[in-house]
């Protein structure tokens, strides 16, 4: 399986780092020994000083799929997951000043915790979701679907142009503000609506 991630798919998110509003979604992959699962223990690697939470609604794909036009896109999902895109962001910082790959900034290992999954409908509207992450009890994001510029609809069509999706595939679907450090200590809780699905150390 492969594991998609969509970058800058908030407006606000994208105001707190200063980026530009893409033209087209942001695309980059991780490798599936990014996958975190069962609420195990986040490691802060060596490699990095700075590591960032980004919560994330996360979709699998449930068949095989390619130039799926986004009016027929729904039915090639039908669960879901929060997830939480860490994010080397010294490292990403520096390779993209370099103009160099994020790859190693994304998907370092465990950089991807995930949640069980749900049916996709099981909250409400997946397009109207809210959804919330606490560090130590605090809420430090707290965003809702219906903020992203491009919908998981368009997502899904959009990547399968260019890589035939496949039965398991992952897509996180982009953060919305609020980003930030964690350290070694910390707790992170993830929240769809009120119901915690997520609750891990940083180690
Ligand atoms: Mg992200």
């Amino acid at each position: 399986m492969k594991i998609i991630g969509i970058g800058r798919n908030y407006a606000k998110h994208i105001e707190e780092l200063g980026n530009k509003r893409p033209d087209d979604p942001v695309v980059f992959l991780m490798p599936d020994s990014a996958i975190l699962r069962n609420n195990d223990s986040f490691y802060f690697p060596e490699y990095s000083k700075e590591i960032h939470h980004e919560i994330e609604i996360v979709i699998r794909i449930n068949k095989v799929g390619k130039n799926i036009e986004e009016k027929f896109a729904s039915t090639y999902y039908s669960d879901f997951c929060l997830g939480i895109d860490f994010t080397a962001r010294d490292l990403q910082s520096k390779f993209k000043k370099e103009g160099l790959p994020w790859t190693l900034a994304k998907g370092f290992n465990g950089s991807a915790p995930i949640s069980q999954y749900f049916p996709i409908d099981k909250f409400g509207d997946i397009n109207g979701l809210e959804f919330s992450l606490r560090k130590n009890g605090e809420i430090v994001q707290d965003g809702n679907t219906k903020h992203m510029i491009y919908s998981i609809d368009a997502l899904v069509s959009f990547c399968s142009k260019y890589m035939t999706l496949k039965k398991g595939d992952l897509i996180f679907t982009g953060t919305p503000e609020g980003v930030g450090p964690v350290q070694i200590g910390d707790r992170l809780e993830g929240f769809i609506k009120d119901q915690k699905v997520l609750d891990f150390e940083v180690r």
